[in-house]
Parts: structure tokens; C-alpha cells; sequence
């Protein structure tokens, strides 16, 4: 039975969590993320603070990023690894501000095998992974002993460096996972063939892990319950591996969803609140039916208190993990125990500054809140001496500067010409699956009443406006104007803008050829793919279907044949630049949107000349060539065309505020349109506000 806090909002998330030898203080699990401070020595002060911070923030158990036991099971040359008494001493600083904060941190043990990218990874069978360039070496017998020592020796070194416990990666498609599933593991001896063979490495590494121990650490093992793959763990086997790991003598069970390999997006934005939280429901289940109480966690796409609160009170887990949530919003815990669930800091899930700079070796960070990760270089203090500033264009750049400048005591106006406040996301968050952004408004508009900012709305202001207020400072966060691509026609009827197509003030025609194939060309093909008012991330049921996920009790690891919703329209989308569309896309959410569109039908035209634009009977001719000699037109003949080609800075008030001697500041698409979004924008802003 789940235990309750009557008297708190949220009496699921916040009851504690009673494991016998110790207490959780709420059923929050900051999960595991990979934030690259593991992956040098320098950055263990950074990851001090960084965990300080979260435990400060009221979460009840946080888990390190991922620690290889051994070199073999390095995520990639020189990644993080726990297997000496001295770096078990390093991790001390990152234990002891954690428990000072009165925290409890496990850490991550994170054995990749053939995800390894490097050349001395191993695995169960020689058989590569679809993504790394690396062939792993076959394990022997002695080589699979020397995997579980490993195992077992991290955890003693974490013990040692003061963590209250560990968590044994088993899913995800990395090292234990792969001995799972006979895909990955085609051995014919004691670690292959039968499933009792094939699970024996996962069971032995707990075992011999609470063996060497003892009862009072604790050991999450995260459990792979829909592998998301073709020829996947069967129900059967997960259920059976579940019970096995809770008699080897686990603490928790979390649920892993997905191979990294897999082709169904598991976590971003498009992916509709809790979509797997059935899953761990499912087992949670089986689990109790055959007496067994260990507690279950689950997560995926669970970012703020209410989704977290029904999902227990609807007996799917006994715990909550959430980790880009944590980075958003590190007081994300203590915000919801004081209601103040409409303060925090909301994670879109758009990867943008967590997973995406993880994958360029970049240290991780998040698009809402530039200082996850850079606690310790990033500080907002008071200012030393109060101004008077003036913020023109509440977009996130202006939005991010206004707030954090009031924070600091200085008097704040801002300005904007529309009737709210957000800018571009405006636009963002109409794109189906893109909803999530409005949470990012939100948590403006309340962090603009709470550190006082003055709003001055529907007021477009002008240079002779703010010279004549004598301001202090001027930031300049005016955004973008949509760049005009001349094309010859493109004044006609039936040509529009991204802007007036978003804002819905023109009918657009069932045939569309979109100009620019760039993030707003995506969306905008998004949305018009899409029925209006619809989006399939709002409705669990259709956007399972769409991706092809089914009950990995019907199907082996999850997965048939994806059934998309007819596409709304049929769209065409152009780019001059030859190759692949939507290069410049997030490396972990571009396969997203083109598999996305691809389902949809939606055609991806590069190499493109536009020449002309022209009236046709029934509708326009967009006029076409490829290559230099720009000879023998094809025309594409479609009711509605769409610009959507780039955007350029909008500075008209700088020239004249220059003049006059102000002291003005260029911040978000007002400085550089180029390789600009919301991520460059509120850094920009954030660290702007933080030194004025
Ligand atoms: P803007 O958001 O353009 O805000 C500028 C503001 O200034 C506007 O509100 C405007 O009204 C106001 N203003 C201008 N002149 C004046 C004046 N004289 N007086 C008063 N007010 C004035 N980025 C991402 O990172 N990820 C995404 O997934 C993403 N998706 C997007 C989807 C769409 C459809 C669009 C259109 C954009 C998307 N972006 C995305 C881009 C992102 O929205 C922009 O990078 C970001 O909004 C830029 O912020 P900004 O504050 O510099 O400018
Ligand atoms: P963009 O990404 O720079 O793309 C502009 C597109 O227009 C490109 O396809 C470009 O391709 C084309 N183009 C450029 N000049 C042109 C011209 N003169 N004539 C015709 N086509 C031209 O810009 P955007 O799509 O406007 O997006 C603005 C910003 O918002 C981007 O920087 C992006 O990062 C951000 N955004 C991000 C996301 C996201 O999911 N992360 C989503 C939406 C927006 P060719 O030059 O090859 O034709
Ligand atoms: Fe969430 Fe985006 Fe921040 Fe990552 S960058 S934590 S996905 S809001």
C-alpha cells in the first residue's frame, strides 16, 4: 500500500519512502543524467554544487551521472570511471555537499559495452551497434568474471566515497542489456541461449553487489520493461528478471524505456506527459500479485508535480524519477511541497542544452535555465548599486534579462508591442507537439510578477520614448524580422509568411510548398500536416499507434508497424542547400521531425533554384531548377506557398539610441539572427541581467 502525506498538495510525491534501513523523504528520484562534469577531474567542484544545489532543492534521492567500473566500459575514451580508491576520494566533495545539504546521492554505474565509442569495448557476441562506428570484442568467460568484479569493486569505491548507494544500469541497450535480448547475445554458453543463461549476469552482478555490500546500501537497478526494439525482451522475460533482481537482493527496481538504438522517441517534447508510465503499471502488477513489494520506479516525460502526483495515485510506481526536470529547476521539489507548482521552472523537453551538447561533448545545461551546470560560474547576486533600465521586447531574451535584473534589485520596465509577453514561443507553442513551451510563458509571466519587473504591454516603444526617459541602461531584446527572399511573384495571393500562417490570419490551401527547410520550415510543416486543433502528442493512444509502440506483452521489446493519422494536407518542402534535409536539426530530436514528416508524406525537395512565382488556373506555380545552369523549370503547382526562409536581426532602434549617447545592449535575435533560438537567447539574457 502507497504510504500518503495527508496535509501536503501532493500527498503521493511528497510521503516518504521507508526501505527499512533507511528513508527517502519523498518518492522524487533526481534520475541519472550524463551532465559531462563526470569526465574530468576539474569539474568536481562544478558537480558539488551542482548536486548542492538540487539537494538543497528538496529531492528525496539523486543518482550521479554514468561511471564506467572499467575501461572497457568507458562511454568513450577518458569518460568517467570509479575504480580506484583515489577517485573514490574525489567523489567525496561531490557526498559530503550533497549530505551537508542533508541529500541522498547514489551513484550510476554504467557499463556501455558495444555502445562504447572506442575501440576497447566489449560485449556478449562480436555484433556492432547501429550506433558506433566500433565493433566490440566478444567476451570470454574470464572476461565476463572480470566485468562483474568490476561492477562489484565501483560500488565498494562508492560506498567509500560516501554515496548512500548505487544504481546498476541494465537497460538502455548498454553492456547487461545486451547479454538480455538473444539479438545482441548469440552465445552458446552459460551467458547465452536460455534466458536463465542470458539474465545470469544481471542477477550475479546484484547478487554479489549486495553481498559485498551489506543490507544497509542501497542498490536501484534500472530494468529495461519495453525494449523498444524488434526481437526485444519478451513480457515474460521482464517479469522474470524483475523477480530475479528483487531476490538478488535490490533495493528498487527503475524502469528503462527504450534502446538508445530504437527508433521511437522516448523523451522528447513531442512524446505526450507519462507516456510510459503504464508500462512500469504493468509490472508494478505482476509484482505485487506474486507478493513481492519492491518498491518500482518509473519516469519518462514526467515534468511537473500534478503529472507525477496522479501517476502514483494511480498505483503506476511507488517513485518518480525525473532528471532534465532537475535541471530546469533544481527547487522543483520545494516549490511543490510550498504549492507554488506555477513557479517552477518547467523542462520542455526540447534536449536542446542537456542531450544535444552531451552528444557534441559539450558540458551539459538547459535551454531555461542557463545555469544548470554552471552553478559556480554563473551566480546572481545583488546589485551594488541600484538603476534604472529599460528592456525592449519581452521575448525569451528580454524576458530572461527583465527578470534577473529585478532579481538583483534594479528597477526593471519591459516592453513589448504585442499583447503578451513570449515572443517567438508564441509562434512555438502552436506547433503540435511543441505545446510544452507554453510552460516556459508561464513560468515568465509569474517570475515577472515576482521579482517585480514593470510590464508595459500592447506599447511599441520608439528611440525619441527612451531617450527621453533617461534610463540607466537600455537593453535592446527586439528579436527578429523574417528575412525577404525575393523571389520573383512572391507578392502574389496565396504567398505567406510563417508568421501569418502560425498566427492563423491566412487560410492556407490543401496543396503547400514551404520556402526554407530550416527549424520554422519544419514546424510550420508540422503544423500544417497536422487537422487543426489536434496533436497527437495530447492523446496517448493515437501517438503510440503512430510510433508503433504496442503492450510488450503482445510483441517482443514493444514494437509493430507504426500507424500515422492521415496527413491533414500535402506539403512540399524546399531548400537551396544540396543533401539532407534538416541537417541543422538537434542531433537527438532532428530524426524526430523527419521521421516525423516522412510519416506524413510530406516531400523533401534540396538543390533547389527558386525562379518564379506564378499565378496558375486553380492556384500558384512555384517555378524550380537544380543546379548552375538553372535551365528546364519544374513546376510545382499548389494552392498555398509559405516563406520560411531565415530571419534577420531587427535593430531599428540602435542607430538612434547610439546618437543620442545611451548605453544600450544587444541581446537574443536583436543582436544575431544567425544560428539563433530560445537556448543562445535566455543565456544571453540570463548572463546579461546577472552583470548589469
Ligand atoms: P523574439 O522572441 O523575437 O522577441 C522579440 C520581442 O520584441 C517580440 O515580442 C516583439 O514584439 C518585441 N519588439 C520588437 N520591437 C519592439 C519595439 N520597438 N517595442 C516593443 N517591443 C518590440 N527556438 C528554440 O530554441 N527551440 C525551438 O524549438 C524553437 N522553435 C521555434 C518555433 C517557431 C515556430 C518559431 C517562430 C521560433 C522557434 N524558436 C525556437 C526560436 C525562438 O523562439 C527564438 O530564437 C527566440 O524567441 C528569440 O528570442 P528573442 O527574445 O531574441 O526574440
Ligand atoms: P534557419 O534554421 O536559418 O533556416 C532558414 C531556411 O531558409 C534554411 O532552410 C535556408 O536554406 C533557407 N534560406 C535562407 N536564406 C534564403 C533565401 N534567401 N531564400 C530562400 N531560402 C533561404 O532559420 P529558421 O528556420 O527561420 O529558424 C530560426 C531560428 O529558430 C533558427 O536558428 C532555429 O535554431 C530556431 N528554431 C529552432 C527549432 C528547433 O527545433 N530547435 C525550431 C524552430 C526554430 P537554404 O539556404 O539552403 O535554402
Ligand atoms: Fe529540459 Fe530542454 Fe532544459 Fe534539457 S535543455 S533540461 S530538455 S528544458
Amino acid at each position: 500500500m502507497t504510504t500518503i502525506a495527508p496535509t501536503s498538495p501532493y500527498p503521493h510525491l511528497l510521503a516518504p519512502l521507508d526501505l527499512g534501513f533507511t528513508s527517502l523523504k519523498n518518492r522524487v528520484l533526481m534520475g541519472s543524467m550524463h551532465t559531462g562534469l563526470e569526465d574530468g577531474r576539474k569539474h568536481f567542484p562544478a558537480m558539488a554544487a551542482y548536486f548542492a544545489e538540487r539537494a538543497r532543492g528538496g529531492v528525496g534521492l539523486m543518482v550521479t551521472g554514468g561511471f564506467a567500473p572499467n575501461i572497457a566500459g568507458w562511454a568513450k575514451p577518458f569518460a568517467g570511471m570509479l575504480a580506484s580508491s583515489s577517485a573514490a576520494k574525489r567523489h567525496q566533495q561531490v557526498t559530503r555537499a550533497v549530505h551537508a545539504e542533508g541529500g541522498k546521492i547514489a551513484l550510476q554505474i554504467l557499463h556501455t559495452g558495444r555502445y562504447g565509442y572506442h575501440p576497447l569495448c566489449v560485449a556478449p557476441s562480436r555484433i556492432q551497434s547501429p550506433i558506433s562506428p566500433f565493433t566490440p570484442f566478444e567476451l570470454s568467460a574470464a572476461g565476463i568474471e572480470r566485468q562483474i568484479r568490476a561492477f562489484v569493486r565501483c560500488a565498494s569505491l562508492a560506498r567509500e566515497a560516501g554515496y548512500d548507494g548505487v544504481e546498476i544500469m541494465g537497460s538502455e541497450g548498454y553492456l547487461i542489456n545486451q547479454f538480455l535480448v538473444s539479438h545482441t547475445n548469440q552465445r552458446t554458453d552459460d551467458w547465452g541461449g536460455s534466458y536463465a543463461n542470458r539474465m545470469r549476469l544481471a542477477v550475479e552482478i546484484v547478487r554479489r553487489t549486495r553481498e559485498a555490500l551489506g543490507a544497509d546500501f542501497i542498490i536501484i537497478y534500472r530494468l529495461s520493461i519495453i525494449d523498444l526494439i524488434p526481437g526485444g525482451s519478451s513480457w515474460d522475460e521482464v517479469v522474470a528478471l524483475a523477480k530475479a533482481i528483487e531476490k538478488a537482493g535490490a533495493t528498487l527496481i527503475n524502469s528503462g524505456i527504450g534502446w538508445h538504438e530504437s527508433r521511437v522517441p522516448t523523451i522528447a517534447t513531442s512524446v505526450p506527459r507519462g507516456a510510459f508510465t503504464w508500462v512500469t503499471h504493468k509490472l508494478r502488477t505482476e509484482l505485487r500479485a506474486a507478493g513481492i513489494n519492491i518498491p518500482v520506479i518509473t519516469g519518462n516525460r514526467v515534468n511537473m508535480p500534478e503529472v507525477a502526483e496522479q501517476v502514483l495515485a494511480d498505483g503506476c510506481a511507488d517513485m518518480i524519477s525525473m532528471a532534465r526536470p532537475f535541471l530546469a529547476d533544481p527547487e522543483f521539489v520545494n516549490k511543490a511541497a510550498q504549492g507554488r507548482s506555477r513557479d517552477i521552472n518547467t523542462c520542455i523537453a526540447c534536449n536542446q542544452a542537456c542531450l544535444d551538447h552531451t552528444f557534441q561533448n559539450k558540458l551539459a545545461s538547459c535551454l531555461v535555465n542557463p545555469r544548470a551546470g554552471h552553478e559556480l560560474d554563473l551566480v546572481i547576486t545583488m546589485a551594488p548599486a541600484k538603476k534604472r533600465i529599460a528592456v525592449i521586447g519581452a521575448g525569451p531574451a528580454g524576458l530572461a534579462a527583465a527578470t534577473t535584473l529585478a532579481e538583483r534589485g534594479h528597477s526593471v520596465d519591459l516592453f513589448d508591442s504585442a499583447d503578451r509577453i513570449g515572443g517567438q514561443f508564441n509562434m512555438a507553442k502552436r506547433i503540435p507537439g511543441k505545446e510544452e513551451f507554453e510552460e516556459t510563458l508561464r513560468y515568465f509571466g509569474q517570475r515577472t510578477t515576482l521579482t517585480g519587473v514593470q510590464l508595459h504591454l500592447n506599447k511599441r516603444v520608439d528611440a525619441a520614448y527612451l531617450i527621453a526617459q533617461k534610463y540607466d541602461d537600455v537593453v535592446l531584446a527586439t528579436g527578429v524580422k523574417p528575412r525577404n527572399p525575393r523571389i520573383p511573384g512572391q507578392d502574389l495571393p496565396g504567398v505567406l509568411s510563417y508568421i501569418d500562417v502560425l498566427h492563423g490570419q491566412q487560410a492556407v490551401g490543401q496543396r503547400v510548398a514551404l520556402i526554407g527547410a530550416g527549424g520554422i520550415g519544419f514546424d510550420v510543416a508540422e503544423f500544417l500536416v497536422t487537422p487543426a486543433g489536434h496533436s497527437s502528442a495530447m492523446d496517448l493512444t493515437e501517438w503510440l499507434a503512430e510510433w508503433g509502440v504496442a503492450d510488450p506483452a503482445t510483441v517482443r521489446g514493444g514494437v509493430v508497424r507504426p500507424v500515422p493519422t492521415p496527413a491533414a494536407r500535402q506539403v512540399t518542402l524546399l531548400q537551396r542547400k544540396p543533401g539532407k534535409l534538416g541537417s541543422n536539426l538537434g542531433k537527438t530530436t532532428g530524426w524526430i521531425h523527419r521521421a516525423a514528416l516522412k510519416m506524413k508524406n510530406v516531400e523533401m525537395l534540396s538543390g533547389v533554384n527558386y525562379e518564379r512565382i506564378t499565378q496558375q488556373a486553380g492556384g500558384l506555380g512555384l517555378f524550380i531548377t537544380y543546379g548552375e545552369k538553372r535551365t528546364d523549370a519544374t513546376v510545382l503547382e499548389v494552392d498555398t506557398i509559405v516563406l520560411c526562409a531565415g530571419q534577420e536581426p531587427l535593430q531599428e532602434l540602435l542607430v538612434p539610441l547610439n546618437a543620442a549617447g545611451v548605453k544600450t545592449h544587444l541581446i537574443g535575435g536583436a543582436q544575431e539572427a544567425g544560428e539563433l533560438d530560445a537556448k543562445r537567447a535566455i543565456d544571453q539574457g540570463t548572463r546579461l541581467g546577472a552583470r548589469l
